[in-house]
């Protein structure tokens, strides 16, 4: 008997908060754990651009056929558009080749697999702290992490001359992980000039970028937030970028993102890309169909589009009104400390300063659950739950 002797591993931090959240039966309850984008009733619906896409597909699909390994090619090609412009010298020349995945997490899995297999990185870079995932993904190819510090806890902000510190230790080939945006969990992203020059110092240096993008369009808008990465294409010859089309286009269960590679020029990205190939045809042969064909319908269609857009323009506005509420009301429930820094935090998250030992007490007294990193999900704030919300939180600090 060989299983006898496995050992329970521990809940995921964040999925396992689910469900406990799930199995609490207290009337009231609150959840701001996991990074799921609500409403202002506290519902997380169909984006109506893909309801209308889908209905589309339904009526036009006339085979289940498999995809390519890489996925449906009209999806890749506006995926790269998203990520560099529709008229970027990187999409002209060809020189980048996309991969439909399993979602954000997919993306990176694959990228994880040819980094290790494919380049001579000797340590992927992560910010400290980052979403955890990304070094569990890293440890299962077995490559070196190295941490560089991103969050200042005082100052609530960016550990900027830390963060320079650590990767200037950074060698070249290295992987340096940077978040496109809305950094997960800090909710602090890097202003457009700080990003400058860290594309600089990753041309000068010789690192191999590779941007998490899963929130693009959740900061201040889909091309604003792109002004890290493209920042990066502008100088770098190579590059990777793992998109994750979960939360901006609510795809959640549907498993839709993106793996994009970039090389010097279009016969090199399509023999690297050969090697990607093969990566994913040992993982999962190919990717399913529906969600990805379902938001190639949105991109393509200007109309649809467009009304993707605006929901998009919707969800973060009332991300951005529930941070100022927020913190609004913890003044006038009667919190002593300053919590503005909250209005100025990009995405879902927000970094709110809560201890580990305040987040378990919200749960055990008040079953309001949030990441024990003190990382809660503004989305998941709502007018039904705000009041509530802000007076426990005030009663633990
Ligand atoms: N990267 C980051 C930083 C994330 O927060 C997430 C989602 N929580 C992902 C990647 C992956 O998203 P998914 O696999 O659900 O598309």
């Amino acid at each position: 008997m060989m299983f006898e002797k496995i050992q329970a591993a521990p809940a995921d931090p964040i999925l396992g908060l689910g469900e406990a959240f799930k199995a609490d039966t207290r009337e009231g309850k609150v959840n701001l754990g996991i990074g799921v984008y609500k409403d202002a009733d506290g519902q997380t619906p169909i984006v109506k651009a893909v309801k209308e896409a889908e209905k589309r597909l339904l009526e036009t699909e006339n085979t289940k056929n498999y995809l390519g390994i890489d996925g449906v090619a009209a999806f890749n090609a506006e995926t790269q558009k998203l990520l560099f412009g529709a008229d970027s010298e990187i999409v002209r020349s060809k020189r980048a080749k996309t991969a439909q995945s399993l979602g954000g997490t997919g993306a990176l899995r694959v990228a994880a697999e040819f980094i290790k297999r494919q380049t001579e990185a000797k340590n992927v870079w992560i910010s400290a702290p980052t979403w955890p995932n990304h070094n569990a993904i890293f440890k299962a190819v077995d490559i070196n992490i190295r941490d560089y510090r991103y969050y200042n806890k005082t100052g609530h902000n960016l550990d900027w001359d830390g963060m320079i510190e650590d990767l200037s230790q950074a060698q070249a080939g290295d992987v340096v992980l940077l978040h496109g945006c809305c950094h997960n969990p800090t909710g602090i992203d890097p202003t457009p000039e700080q990003w400058a020059t860290l594309a600089e110092m990753s041309a000068e240096k010789g690192w191999l970028p590779l941007f998490d993008f899963a929130y693009q369009g959740f900061a201040n808008g889909l091309e604003q937030d792109a002004v890290g990465l493209r920042a990066f294409a502008a100088n770098h010859q190579e590059m990777l970028v793992a998109s994750s089309y979960s939360k901006n286009f609510g795809l959640y269960n549907e498993r839709v993102g993106a793996f994009t590679l970039v090389a010097a020029d279009e016969e090199t990205a399509v023999r690297a890309f050969s090697q990607v190939k093969t990566i994913i045809r040992t993982l999962y042969s190919n990717p399913s169909s529906h969600g990805g064909s379902a938001v190639a319908i949105v991109l393509q269609d200007e109309g649809l589009k467009a009304q993707w857009v605006a929901e998009l323009d919707e969800m973060r506005s009332r991300i951005k009104e529930m941070r100022q509420q927020f913190v609004d009301l913890l003044k006038e429930y009667g919190a002593e400390q300053d919590f503005s820094f909250i209005v100025n935090q990009n995405g879902m998250f927000s970094f709110s300063g809560l201890s580990a030992d305040q987040v378990d007490r919200l749960k055990d007294e008040f079953a309001i659950y949030a990441v024990r990193s003190g990382r809660i999900n503004v989305a998941g704030i709502t007018a039904a739950n705000i009041r509530y919300l802000c007076e426990s939180i005030v009663k633990v600090l």
